[in-house]
């Protein structure tokens, strides 16, 4: 390809706060349309806004959350335009003078994106559309749901940064109790900017805005998509023109909404019913204490202290409530290998068997530690350290019980075993003789035919020494 892609991107975040940002209307995801609404957030004239104390908290939180500047003076703006699920005809947003400026995050291939700024504001409400009646419908239960816009510098030239950035920024306001970042719920919501250069170039091409992408796998589709398109009008000696487009995951492309030249006017000007937020550095310092640890430096702690590898501390990271439940376990067993294992194996197949999440299971971070432990030490198997977790989510119950009623107490008393394993290698005789042969693959079977013979509760570490003794 000729052209070097250039992206930047807008994020938007719902704050998970009780209430929305400017009147005690509930703020949660889902509900009856027009439910959740009242004078203030469907727009009467004459109700006036009460700024929310706790949207302002967990924006200052999000900027702590990605090394911004929180600020001592931020202030509100009206943005105006009419669209029918906007009822007061303007927002209230952060323009001149936003809460948070000048962060960073440094995504894969250690390279660091700029964010530019971090603002507060509502959200509108949703148009439902029914094509069978040929009717929209208006739902405002979305409307004054507090915000945060996180803005990018144009500083990603790859899909993979991009991506990266987005699951960063979703894993980081999920842990700092900013927004839940469920996607798939728009609770967090991704508009990138794209336009092509050729390489060697340092002049922007113009740039297309992809609206409102839910994945990140859609994000990854839609760019991929723009630059096809874009590179194809540039060979052609054409112009990419300025304008708002949207992704369409069923035909896997993009289409124009709006131009540049239908783009609005908003005529800002400074919000009048919303006195400034002012933080005093105390103030500042205290909402940065209560941070928690970030994923990224849980990450290092996992690789770097537990010697977790690098694949396996990306996927317990992931989610906060299972990577909680493993730091819980470790602190109480520091078996910090066998009890990623244990979580990454038949702990998160049984939850994606059973649709589970982790605050449900029937035990808890220590009873995984004892079973981690317990194998360490070879009182039970590896193989039935697996067994334990799977009747631990059926029944739950303490660890020791359940290995002493199922039999998993290994029997390390070596005494009956040569009778055993001298008993096996008579009755596969000709399976030894091949193998003494030189067919070593055949080990595995006849180690096999031991476990089986010795009975539940053999210690199969045991006997592949005491075997591979005999056969030599
Ligand atoms: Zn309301």
């Amino acid at each position: 390809m000729r052209y070097q892609p250039v992206m930047g991107l807008e994020i938007h975040c719902e704050l998970l706060t009780d209430s929305k940002v400017f009147c005690s209307c509930q703020n949660e995801f889902g509900g009856s349309e027009n439910t959740r609404v009242c004078p203030r957030c469907s727009g009467m004239p004459g109700t006036l806004p009460l700024l929310n104390k706790g949207a302002v908290k967990l924006a200052a939180k999000a900027g702590f959350a990605t090394n911004c500047t929180v600020h001592n003076y931020s202030a509100f703006d009206r943005k105006n335009y009419f669209y029918p699920d906007l009822p007061k005809a303007y927002q209230i947003t952060q323009f001149e003078s936003p809460i948070c400026t000048d962060g960073y995050i440094d995504v894969v291939g250690g390279k660091r994106i700029r964010i530019n700024r971090i603002h507060i504001e509502e959200d509108a409400g949703k148009l439902v559309h029914d094509d069978y009646e040929g009717i929209s419908l208006a739902d405002y239960n979305r409307c004054g749901v507090p915000l945060i816009e996180i803005v990018t510098e144009p500083d990603f030239r790859t899909v993979e940064e991009v991506q990266d950035f987005v699951v960063q920024i979703a894993q980081r306001m999920q842990y700092s109790g900013v927004c839940d970042a469920r996607m798939e719920q728009g609770s967090l919501r991704v508009d990138v900017n794209i336009s092509l250069m050729p390489y060697g170039s340092d002049e922007f091409g113009t740039r297309a805005e992809i609206k409102n992408l839910n994945s990140v796998k859609s994000i990854g589709r839609a760019i991929e998509y723009e630059i096809q398109r874009q590179s194809e009008i540039l060979d052609n000696g054409g112009e990419v023109v300025q304008e708002t487009r949207r992704y369409n995951e069923n035909h896997d492309d993009t289409k124009a909404l709006r131009s540049k030249e239908e783009a609005h006017d908003y005529r800002y000007f400074p919000e009048p019913d919303i006195p400034p937020v002012l933080f005093t550095d105390e103030e500042i310092e205290e909402i940065r204490k209560e941070m928690p640890e970030l994923p990224h430096k849980r990450f290092e702690r996992y690789t770097e202290e537990y010697k977790i590898p690098a694949e396996d501390a990306k996927l317990i990271i992931a989610q906060k409530a299972f990577s909680d439940f493993y730091d819980e376990a470790v602190s109480a067993v520091p078996e910090y290998k066998m009890i990623s294992n244990l979580m990454l194996g038949e702990v998160s197949h049984q939850l994606n068997e059973t649709g589970m999440s982790i605050d449900e299971v029937r035990f808890s971070p220590a009873d995984v530690a004892k079973t981690a432990e317990m194998a360490a030490k070879g009182v039970i198997s590896k193989g039935s350290a697996k067994d334990m977790i799977v009747i631990m989510f059926e029944k739950g119950g303490a660890p020791e019980d359940i290995a002493k009623e199922n039999g998993f107490i290994m029997d390390n008393d070596t005494s009956g075993l040569d009778d055993i394993i001298d008993g096996v290698l008579a009755a596969q005789a000709d399976v030894v003789e091949k193998y003494k042969n030189g067919n070593e693959k055949l080990f595995g079977f006849i180690m096999g035919q031991v476990i089986k013979a010795a009975g539940k509760g053999a210690n199969p570490a045991l006997i592949k020494e005491a075997l591979t003794a005999k056969l030599k």
